[in-house]
Parts: structure tokens; C-alpha cells; sequence
């Protein structure tokens, strides 16, 4: 029998934000073939990230289309082996777009493109040169794919301009076979955070984990440890939330205090940033977080 959700645990609606900057990005969404995470996934943060409630706007786009070559047990996206391919207009639409919004941080995010050759990393990369071009002020995270591991690929897009290079590496060491597809792996997306460093010290580097899943307090800390070895900066934590019932069962909801205890435990490793909390999710109000906590 599936686990019910613990009375506390409330997922609020979709927002209703009135916020002008909110609208304004709404509305052009309607005239611009682009995708949003924010809306595909009706993110119930679109007001707060949109509005940039504390002065810092962010917005969440998918570049290479919304069907991914993967397929892991916990994600309720579109798969094919092979895809439509990219739009190549996309990285000039996509400015034009976040330009025309004025917003202050930009996530670019992707399915997964395993048949593609540099897996996007350089539609990836020439997205952002000319974000960057058009706005050098604009703040760009990019969050990706393990690129199938290939640290050329890490390397086009960790030197394309951009201030945030994000991973996520979904679940502690032991659980990544069950949740991830088999194409992933634990090791191979730590070389890629690690790789993405070394090619841009400068660069921020950032990652996510569900829980929820059945892992051990041990096993969150050991993958903390081994994310601060490679001097990953920033790490988020959010309970995992089962998208259909064809999709893997919800282990357990934790407790917001044992999301404290992480954020605390991982504060005293080192990381420049923990956001931990049952509905952090990845990009939540990114913008924001960067500015108060990273930028010095
Ligand atoms: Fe979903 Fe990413 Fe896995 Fe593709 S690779 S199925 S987009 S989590
Ligand atoms: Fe968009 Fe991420 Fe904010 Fe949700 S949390 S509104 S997906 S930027």
C-alpha cells in the first residue's frame, strides 16, 4: 500500500501571483515557442521565482525539446530513443525571450540527450554566450546531464560564460540503480561536477538530492563529504514526490528537522550554500540564493 502524506506535509496550489514581472513573463511565454520547467511541472513557486519576491527574479527553461532518451524510475517526463531534433534557433529565441523579460537569474535546463553526439552541451554553451552577450549582468545557471560522462562536453559548457554549472546526483550512492536510469551513475556524475571546477575554478558548482527514497543518514553525509572533496559549492535537499503510481514509491517523508539537521551538518562541511526543506526543490528562487549567499 502507498505512503499516505503526513498531515504536515502540505504542497501548496499553483501560484496566482499578481506580481507584474510574474505576468509580464507569462505573457510572453504565450508568444514564444519555449518550454518552462515552472510551468510543464505547474511549479507552485512560479510567483515567488517569477516575481523575485526580494528583488531577484528567476526563471527555469528546457532547451533540447521534452522528450528525454533516459528513463528514470522517478521522473514523469516524455521518453524516445530518438527524439525530434533540437531547434537551432532555439539559443536565439531563448535570449531574446529572457531579455525581453528582465529577469535577473536564468536556469537553463534540458532532458536528458543521449543521441545527440556532444550530448547539447554546445547548444547549451552557445545559448549562454549569447544571454551573456545580449545581458553581461544576467546570472546563468545551467542545470545538465552527466553528458554520458564526457568531460569535453563538461568543459564546452563550464567555459561558455556561464556562473552556475548544475548537476544533480538524485540519490545517495547506493540507491542510484534503483532510482536512476542505468545509463547514470554515482560516480560518473561526480567527475562531472568535479571536471566542470577544474575547467572554470571560478565557476560555481552546484547539485541536488531527493529524499525520501529510502537512504540513511549516513548515506546523505557521506554524500556530502564526497561532494565537498570535489568542491562542490552549493547543495539542495527536497522530499521526493511520487509523479504517478507507475513511478517509484515514496519510502518515507522526512521530517522538516531532519532537513535542519542536514542543512546544518552541511554548512559546517563547508558548502557555500545548503537549501534543505521538504519542497526545495533545485532552481527554487536560485537568483535570490545566489546573490545572499554567494556573491561576496
Ligand atoms: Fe527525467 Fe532527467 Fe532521468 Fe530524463 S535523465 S528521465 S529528464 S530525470
Ligand atoms: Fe521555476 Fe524552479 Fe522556481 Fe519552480 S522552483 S518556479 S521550476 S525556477
Amino acid at each position: 500500500m502507498p505512503l499516505g502524506r503526513p498531515d504536515w506535509f502540505r504542497v501548496p496550489g499553483p501560484s496566482q501571483a499578481k506580481d507584474s514581472k510574474y505576468q509580464e513573463v507569462k505573457r510572453s511565454l504565450s508568444d514564444l515557442n519555449l518550454n518552462t520547467v515552472c510551468e510543464e511541472a505547474q511549479c507552485p513557486n512560479a510567483g515567488e521565482c517569477w516575481g523575485g519576491s526580494h528583488g531577484t527574479a528567476t526563471a527555469t527553461i528546457m532547451l533540447l525539446g521534452d522528450t528525454c532518451t533516459r528513463g528514470c524510475m522517478f521522473c514523469a517526463v516524455n521518453t524516445d530513443s530518438k527524439p525530434p531534433p533540437p531547434d537551432p534557433f532555439e539559443p536565439f529565441k531563448t535570449a531574446e525571450a529572457v531579455n525581453k523579460w528582465g529577469v535577473d537569474y536564468i536556469v537553463l535546463t534540458s532532458v536528458d540527450r543521449d543521441d545527440i553526439p556532444d550530448g547539447g552541451a554546445q547548444h547549451f554553451a552557445h545559448t549562454v554566450e549569447l544571454l551573456k552577450h545580449g545581458r553581461p549582468e544576467l546570472l546563468v545557471e545551467c542545470l545538465v546531464s552527466d553528458f554520458q560522462g564526457d568531460l569535453s562536453s563538461v568543459e564546452t559548457l563550464a567555459k561558455s560564460g556561464l556562473d552556475v554549472y548544475a548537476h544533480n546526483m538524485e540519490t545517495v550512492e547506493r540507491l542510484q540503480k534503483f532510482v536512476r536510469d542505468p545509463r547514470a551513475g554515482y560516480k560518473q556524475s561526480l567527475s562531472t561536477l568535479e571536471h566542470a571546477k577544474k575547467a572554470h575554478p571560478q565557476l560555481y558548482t552546484k547539485t541536488s538530492l531527493m529524499l525520501g527514497l529510502g537512504e540513511t543518514d549516513e548515506e546523505v553525509i557521506q554524500t556530502m563529504k564526497d561532494l565537498r572533496a570535489i568542491d562542490v559549492d552549493v547543495v539542495t535537499f527536497g522530499q521526493y514526490l511520487r509523479p504517478t503510481e507507475q513511478h517509484l514509491a515514496v519510502v518515507e517523508y522526512v521530517k522538516p528537522e531532519k532537513f535542519d539537521e542536514f542543512r546544518v551538518i552541511g554548512e559546517k562541511m563547508g558548502f557555500k550554500y545548503v537549501a534543505s526543506g521538504p519542497l526545495v526543490r533545485s532552481s527554487y528562487k536560485a537568483g535570490e540564493f545566489y546573490l545572499e549567499h554567494m556573491i561576496k
